[in-house]
C-alpha cells in the first residue's frame, strides 16, 4: 500500500474520531446544561413552595393579629396579602408550564385549594370581627377547622417539596452521569486519535521509511563499488520506497548487463588478439608442419572447448589429409575424398546435423554429433578444410561467430597457399624439371655446405654418364633421349635411396654425393647402379630400346679435406671408365696420388 494511501486513511480515521469526540463533548456539555436546569428547577420549586407556605402563614398571622388587637395596620396587611392570591395562581400556572409531573401538580393545586379555603375562613373571621363578632372571629381563626386546613396546606407543601426535591435530584444525577459518560467517551476518542496518529507516524517513519532506507543505503553502497553480487530483495509494496527499490533493481540489472557487455568486449578483443597472433605466426611459417602446429595451438584458444582438425588438399585436388588436430575430434576420418564434404562441394560453411534437418558430410562417422566444416580457399581454389566438433556441452561449434570462422579460414587458407607456392618456387629453383632430381646449383650448394656437417667424416662422389646417349637422340629423337634420362635418373634415385643425394650435373651426366659411408661402399653402390641400368630393359613407345649402360667414376675424401677437387677426381675416374670401354665403374686414385698426377 502506498504511503500516501496509508496517510490518507490515517487522516480520515483521525478526522472521524475527532468529529466523534467533539460530538461526545457536545453531548457531555448538553448533559451539564440539563443538570444545571434541573438544579435551577429544584431551587425554583422549592422557593415557590416556600412562598406558598409562608404567604399563607403571613396572611393567617395578620388576620389573627387583627382579630386579637383590632389594629387597622393588620387589616391593611391582611388585605395586601390577599393580593398574593393572584400571584399564587400565576405561580401555579407557571408550574403547569414547567411540565412538572401530575402528582406534584396535584399537590400544588391541593395546597392552593387549601390556601384558598384558609383565605375564605380568615376573610369570614375578619368580616365577623368587623361586624362585631369578636369572639366568633377568634374562635374561627384559632379553631380546629382553621388548624386542620392550615396543617393540610403545610403537609401538601412539605410533600410537594420532598417529591420535587427527589425528582430534580434524580434528574441532576442522571444528567451528571450522562455528562460524565460523554466526557469519558470524548477522552477515549481523543486518546484513540492520538494513538492512531503516533502509530501511523511510527509505522511510516520506522517500518516503512527508516528500515528500508537503511537497507537500500547498504545495497546502493555495494552497487557503487560495483559489487553486483548484492541481492536486491523483491519489494511488492506499491509505495515510494517500493519504487526506489525497483529503481535500484533496474540499476543493478543495468550494471550486470554492462559487466556482461564489458566481458563480451574483452573476450572479443582477446579473440581478435589471438587471431592476430596466429596470423603473424602463420606468415612466418617455413613449412606446412609448422603451420599445422600453429593452427593446433591457437584455434583451441580462440574457440575454447571445441575440438577440430585441419585438412589439406592433395595436389590433384581430389582428397584431403589431416595435418593437425586439437582436443581429439572423434567423429571425422583422417583422410577422405573431397567430394565427401558438403562444405567443400558448396564452397561455404556447412553444419552437419541431422537433428537440424541438414544433410551430413560423408566423412563423418556419426551423424548425431554436430560437425562444422569450413572450407579453406585461396585464389578461388579449395586447398583445405577446417573441421570443428563439439566435445563438451558448454561449447558448441555451431555457435562460434561466423565472422571469426571466416577470418581464420581465410588466413589459414592464404598461409597454406603461400607455403605451397613457396615450395613450388623452391622446387623450381633446386630441382631439374626433366628428371625431378636436384640441379647443378643444389650440388654446388651441397658441396659448399659439406664442411658445416659436423656429424659426417667422409664424403663419396659418383659421376655418372650415360654411354652413347647422343645415339638415342639421333635415332629416336629428343623425346626418347629425355625418356632415357628420366629412366636412368629414376633407377639411380631408387637405388641410392637414403644413402646419398642424386643431382643432375648437366646434359646426360648425374652426380651422387653420399656422406659418412663405409670404405668401398661407394664403389659397391656405383657397381650396383651400373648393373641395374644395364640389366633393366627400357622400352620407348612399345619398342625395346637398348641396352642402356652407364659409366661411373667414384672418388672419396675426408670431409675435412678440399671438396673442390672431389668432382674433378670423380670426373677423371669417369673419363678413365669411358676410355676403358664404357659400362664400367672406376675408382679415383688416392688423394695424394691424384695430386702427384696433377703436378707431374
Ligand atoms: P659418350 O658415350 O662418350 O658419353 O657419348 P655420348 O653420345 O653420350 O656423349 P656426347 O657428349 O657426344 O653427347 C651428349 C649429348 O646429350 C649431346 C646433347 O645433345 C645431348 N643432350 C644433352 N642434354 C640433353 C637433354 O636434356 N635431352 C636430350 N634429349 N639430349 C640431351
Ligand atoms: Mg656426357
Ligand atoms: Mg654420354
Amino acid at each position: 500500500m502506498r504511503i500516501t494511501t496509508i496517510t490518507n486513511w490515517a487522516y480520515g480515521i483521525t478526522m472521524v474520531l475527532t468529529v466523534l469526540s467533539a460530538t461526545a463533548f457536545i453531548l457531555s456539555a448538553q448533559s451539564a446544561i440539563q443538570e444545571r436546569r434541573a438544579v435551577e428547577q429544584h431551587l425554583l420549586l422549592n422557593s415557590m413552595a416556600e412562598e406558598l407556605a409562608l404567604g399563607a402563614e403571613e396572611t393567617t398571622d395578620e388576620a389573627r393579629l387583627y382579630v386579637m388587637r383590632g389594629e387597622a395596620r393588620h387589616l391593611d396587611a391582611f388585605t395586601i396579602d390577599e393580593g398574593e392570591e393572584r400571584r399564587r395562581d400565576t405561580a401555579i400556572n407557571a408550574l403547569r408550564g414547567l411540565g412538572i409531573p401530575d402528582g406534584e401538580l396535584q399537590l400544588v393545586e391541593q395546597a392552593a385549594t387549601d390556601a384558598e379555603a384558609l383565605d375564605k375562613v380568615e376573610e369570614a373571621a375578619v368580616a365577623a370581627y368587623r361586624n362585631g363578632n369578636q369572639t366568633g372571629a377568634r374562635d374561627t381563626l384559632f379553631g380546629p377547622e382553621h388548624e386542620r386546613i392550615q396543617t393540610a396546606l403545610l403537609n401538601d407543601v412539605t410533600q410537594f417539596r420532598s417529591l420535587a426535591a427527589a425528582r430534580t435530584q434524580a434528574a441532576v444525577r442522571s444528567a451528571q452521569a450522562r455528562s460524565d459518560l460523554w466526557g469519558d467517551v470524548a477522552k477515549v476518542m481523543l486518546a484513540l486519535t492520538a494513538v492512531i496518529f503516533l502509530a501511523v507516524l511510527y509505522f511510516i517513519l520506522r517500518r516503512r521509511v527508516a528500515l528500508p532506507l537503511v537497507r537500500m543505503t547498504g545495497i546502493v553502497n555495494r552497487l557503487a563499488k560495483q559489487d553486483y553480487a548484492v541481492e536486491v530483495p523483491n519489494d511488492s509494496r506499491r509505495d515510494e520506497i517500493g519504487e526506489m527499490n525497483d529503481a535500484i533493481q533496474v540499476f543493478r540489472e543495468n550494471g550486470l548487463e554492462r559487466n556482461r557487455l564489458d566481458a563480451e568486449r574483452k573476450q572479443d578483443l582477446q579473440t581478435k588478439d589471438l587471431i592476430l597472433q596466429m596470423m603473424h605466426r602463420l606468415q612466418a611459417c617455413y613449412a606446412q608442419k609448422e603451420l599445422a602446429e600453429v593452427v593446433a595451438l591457437f584455434v583451441p584458444q580462440i574457440f575454447p572447448g571445441i575440438a577440430g582438425c585441419l585438412y589439406t588438399m592433395n595436389e590433384s585436388r581430389s582428397a584431403l589429409t589431416e595435418v593437425s588436430r586439437w582436443l581429439e575430434p572423434a567423429n571425422t576420418q583422417p583422410s577422405f575424398p573431397a567430394s565427401a564434404c558438403w562444405g567443400l562441394r558448396r564452397g561455404r560453411l556447412h553444419v552437419s546435423h541431422v537433428a537440424d534437418n541438414d544433410i551430413a558430410c560423408q566423412h563423418l562417422d556419426e551423424t548425431a554429433v554436430p560437425g562444422l566444416c569450413v572450407p579453406l580457399t585461396a585464389l578461388g581454389e579449395a586447398i583445405g578444410l577446417l573441421y570443428f566438433e563439439d566435445r563438451t556441452k558448454d561449447a558448441t561449434a555451431v555457435d562460434a561467430p561466423q565472422l571469426y570462422l571466416e577470418l581464420i579460414a581465410e588466413n589459414i587458407g592464404l598461409a597454406i597457399a603461400n607455403l605451397q607456392l613457396r615450395d613450388k618456387l623452391v622446387h623450381l629453383a633446386v630441382r631439374d624439371a626433366l628428371t625431378g632430381l636436384f640441379n647443378r646449383r643444389s650440388l654446388d650448394e651441397a658441396l659448399n655446405n659439406l664442411h658445416r656437417d659436423q656429424s659426417a667424416r667422409t664424403v663419396v662422389c659418383m659421376m655418372i654418364d650415360i654411354d652413347h646417349f647422343k645415339r638415342f637422340n639421333d635415332e629416336f629423337g629428343h623425346d626418347a633421349g629425355d625418356e632415357v634420362l628420366r629412366h636412368v635418373a629414376q633407377i639411380v634415385s631408387d637405388t641410392v635411396g637414403d644413402v646419398g643425394t642424386v643431382y643432375r650435373f648437366g646434359g646426360e651426366e648425374l652426380t651422387v654425393i653420399a656422406t659418412d659411408i663405409a670404405d668401398g661402399m661407394g664403389f659397391e653402390i656405383a657397381e650396383k647402379l651400373r648393373t641395374i641400368v644395364f640389366t633393366t630393359p627400357f622400352s620407348y613407345r612399345g619398342r625395346i630400346v637398348g641396352p642402356l649402360s652407364i659409366s661411373v667414376g667414384v672418388a672419396s675424401a675426408p670431409i675435412s679435406g678440399p671438396t673442390t677437387t672431389l668432382i674433378n677426381r670423380a670426373d677423371g675416374a669417369l673419363l678413365r671408365a669411358k676410355l676403358s670401354g664404357r659400362n664400367k665403374t672406376v675408382a679415383a686414385f688416392a688423394l695424394k696420388a691424384e695430386e702427384e698426377l696433377e703436378r707431374g
